[in-house]
């Protein structure tokens, strides 16, 4: 029996977002981190969950403290010492559901959302999915923000939010500090939050300072991380921010009671524990990107600067080809971003190897340009 429910009309026809899930032996394609935990790990993660199993018929702590306060002592870590405190500090099942509970709270209709494009795919869907209305600004050749222009863009159409990835997915290169200070003051002007989405803000390099810096100097700045991508937590789905308590504050009205399940919390917790180790191969996974990029120009490409675990190639005319060509070497990577370019996690020396033959020998066979 066929049946058509009642799809809202802005939904009928879309695909699901999401990367292809392939089986194949070297998968390059959505920049988690490639080190698995260690053993310790495991063990502490494992009998952390047994103990909060024992009270699974209790809901969890709604405002998830212990976590909030791990939370903060690590942001302050990663700051340069600007304090973040438990309160300013908000967590949920990936930073996807910060930034649509962020949407939920500061979006809805008759309001209006603002990224730059090239930039992540996942903006427009939270955008949608809250009936904000969606503009995209542009970037530049080099896919960096002229600063004028998006005050402009800003002082046109009175965004409540703007949401910026830095590093920018797909593109790879964070955002010009001075940036952030632009366009949170011109989003003071308008009443809008300006979001900093700083999952991969962990492998920015040696003098890129983080956003969560700034947090003091402007209240309407929110910066998101992640537990997926530096620390090697993709299958956590943990994703939290740092705001003024102002911001944490509105985002309880819009929160689903108890949306941190008590295993969450404890797997979280337990990996924070051991934060040093998890974060352990960042540095490896830098010089592995720098080397990568060095790699890349030398055979003739262009490539974007990268500050993240991923970087951003091309051009090609026919970049699907390229795509294809490589899986058929059993190394996948991403097809994304503008025309001709194609993105490229970073995992493991002997990852970086296989890539590196694959895309010698596809590149024999498609015409590039
Ligand atoms: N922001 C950016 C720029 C991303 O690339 C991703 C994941 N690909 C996310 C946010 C969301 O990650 P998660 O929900 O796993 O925290």
């Amino acid at each position: 029996m066929t049946y058509t429910p009642p799809l809202r009309d802005e939904l009928k026809g879309i695909e699901p977002y999401g990367a292809p899930q392939l089986d194949v032996p070297v998968q390059l394609n959505v920049n988690e981190n490639p080190y698995g935990p260690s053993e310790a790990v495991v063990d502490d993660v494992a009998a952390s969950v047994a103990r909060a199993a024992a009270a699974l018929n209790r809901y969890p702590d709604r405002e998830f403290t212990e976590l909030r306060t791990e939370l903060a002592a690590y942001l302050t870590r990663d700051s340069g010492d600007t304090p973040v405190t438990p309160e300013m500090v908000w967590a949920a099942n990936g930073s996807n559901e910060v930034m649509l509970q962020l949407l939920q709270a500061f979006g809805g209709p008759g309001r209006t959302a603002v990224s730059f494009a090239p930039t992540y795919s996942m903006y427009p869907e939270y955008a949608r999915d809250t009936n904000t209305t969606w503009v995209a600004g542009t970037r530049e050749q080099d896919f960096s923000l002229d600063h004028a222009l998006a005050r402009d863009l800003i002082a046109e159409v009175r965004p409540s939010i703007v949401l910026l990835p830095s590093p920018n997915n797909p593109t790879g290169t964070a955002l010009d500090p001075k940036a952030v200070a632009v366009l949170a003051e011109a989003l003071g002007e308008v009443d809008g939050v300006l979001v900093l989405d700083e999952a991969y803000g962990e492998f920015r390099r040696d003098g890129v300072p983080s956003a969560l810096e700034l947090l003091p100097a402007y209240p309407n700045l929110v910066v998101t991380r992640t537990m997926s991508k530096a620390f090697a937590g993709a299958g956590l789905r943990l994703g939290y921010l740092a705001a003024h308590p102002a911001i944490t504050d509105a985002i309880r009205v819009v929160r689903l009671p108890y949306h941190l399940s008590a295993v969450t919390q404890a797997a979280a917790l337990a990996a924070l524990r051991h934060t040093d180790e998890l974060l352990g191969k960042v540095e490896e996974l830098r010089r592995e990107r720098d080397a990568l990029v060095t790699w890349l120009r030398g055979q003739g490409h262009a490539v974007a600067d990268s500050d993240a675990n991923y970087v951003f190639f091309g051009t090609f005319a026919d970049r699907h080809a390229v795509w294809q060509g490589l899986l058929d070497r059993g190394v996948l990577i991403r097809e994304t971003g503008p025309d001709g370019w194609l993105r490229v996690s970073v995992g493991t020396p002997e990852e970086m190897a296989a890539f590196r033959a694959a895309l010698t020998q596809a590149l024999t066979e498609v015409v590039t340009s």
